[in-house]
């Protein structure tokens, strides 16, 4: 719907004129208010009439809130708040976001003015709008809400501040602290729309987990091997993985304590790591069931680096290929299955040679199956561990490996070890 069509429905509900509705709701918009709350505001112009559930803000437990719900009245605890600059409606303009709670769940929630409360506040919210944001309700609060300040604090099971383990982060999070060792960092140059930008981006990580992070401010203090807190970052998901964010409004003070930051990745279960929606350093272990097509030698496109399918790109046609290796094999742990992705370093080690010995085979049998086949006689049925990022979209779950290694357990010894747990 444009405006148009907001203000023509909103006419005819109250029964106004078309042409003043919809220069009030111009005038509002150009004050960066959403549009369901500018329209709210001209119903109450005009007797607060119209669809009457939304019209009259109801008070609710934060369980209860659903998105079907229009205006709503909370009393909440103030868990976090982070502030971010956003363009809306071609401005620059500063919000602030996090998550409130009660005794009966939280709920996130973006401030479209600066209503001055900090974590671990208490607070009555009049009238917030409630709308959908990643499938849940979230409450928005702007022009026309009011935020009262209670003198008992109320009660929470969350905690108030946005202190977080990296492993616990997820992507849609905001106003997080973490402490961590930066452990590779980068200054980059990226082409946006107010042309080039510089920002800095690498890896950080603590005890619980490891995760690329950009910082939008290229602070040139983010060296490698540096432990720092940060505190008021977001995390927004990069190809399947949650990646920390540091804004304009994120602070960053250096550790006077080392970050312990544990060598090995977590160990999953596949069902567990691809129900979380993507980790960046994970590992798994399971059964390697099949190598699928468009493993051992392939193809890519020089200019894109896409596998070739019949020398064809996808994008760019008729390309004169890259050779290549790869493997794509699927892992299964009796909790869930994962494709396993391995760059041509480790399609080397589990053919047992090189890309030239692979070109050579395949020159010889005039058939470059016969690599994807040497391949799956080597791996099919025995059981791998896998280290690498997960990344879970529409077309599956993959693992792009960093390690991949056959357990050395025998599957026998595997099974008495099992049984000694279970009769010890
Ligand atoms: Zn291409």
């Amino acid at each position: 719907m444009d405006i148009d069509d907001h203000a023509e429905e909103l006419a005819s509900t109250l029964g106004v004129d078309k042409a003043e509705v919809k220069s009030d709701l111009e005038n509002l918009i150009s004050y960066s208010v959403p549009i369901d709350e500018a329209k709210q505001s001209i119903r109450r112009k005009h007797g607060g009439g119209g669809d009457g559930a939304s019209a009259t803000p109801t008070a609710k437990d934060v369980a209860d809130i659903s998105t079907e719900d229009g205006n709503v009245t909370v009393t909440v605890r103030v868990l976090t708040v982070g502030q971010r600059s956003i363009r809306y409606q071609g401005e620059e303009q500063t919000i602030r976001e996090g998550e409130l709670a009660d005794a009966t769940g939280k709920i996130s929630y973006t401030a479209w003015e600066d209503f001055g409360f900090e974590p671990g506040d208490s607070l009555t919210i009049g009238n917030a709008g409630v709308r959908e944001w990643e499938g849940e309700p979230e409450l928005n609060l702007g022009q026309s809400s009011t935020v009262a300040v209670e003198t008992t604090p109320v009660e929470t099971a969350y905690e108030v501040g946005g202190d977080t383990d990296l492993m616990d982060l997820r992507a849609g999070d905001r106003g997080r602290n973490v402490e961590v060792r930066v452990l590779e960092s980068e200054e980059r140059v990226i082409s946006g729309r107010d042309g080039d930008t510089t920002i800095r981006s690498g890896v950080v990580a603590d005890e619980s987990a490891r995760l690329p992070f950009t910082d939008w401010g290229a602070r040139p203090e983010l060296r490698e091997g540096e432990a720092f807190r940060f505190e008021d970052v977001y995390v927004r998901e990069f190809r399947g993985v949650p990646q920390v964010n540091l804004s304009e409004f994120s602070t960053v003070t250096p550790l006077s304590r080392d970050v312990e930051v544990n060598e090995d990745a977590p160990r999953m279960r596949v069902g567990e790591a691809v129900g979380s929606g993507g980790m960046f350093d994970v590992e798994v272990v399971g059964n390697l069931l099949e190598v699928r097509d468009g493993s051992g030698l392939i193809e890519r496109c020089p200019d894109c680096g896409r596998v070739l399918q019949n020398g064809q790109c996808r994008t760019h046609g008729d390309v004169d290929g890259d050779d290549d290796m790869r493997v794509k094999a699927i892992l299964d742990d009796g909790s869930g299955t994962v494709t396993a992705v391995l760059d041509r370093d480790l399609t080397e080690e589990l053919y047992g040679g090189t890309m030239a010995d692979a070109m050579d085979a395949a020159r010889e049998a005039m058939d470059k199956e016969v690599v994807a086949d040497e391949i799956r006689k080597r791996v099919v049925g025995r059981e791998f561990r896998v280290r690498g990022n997960l990344s879970v979209d529409d077309y599956g779950a993959n693992l792009e490996a960093t390690e991949f290694e056959e357990t050395d357990d025998d599957p026998a010894a595997r099974a008495t070890a099992l049984l000694s747990e279970v009769t010890a």
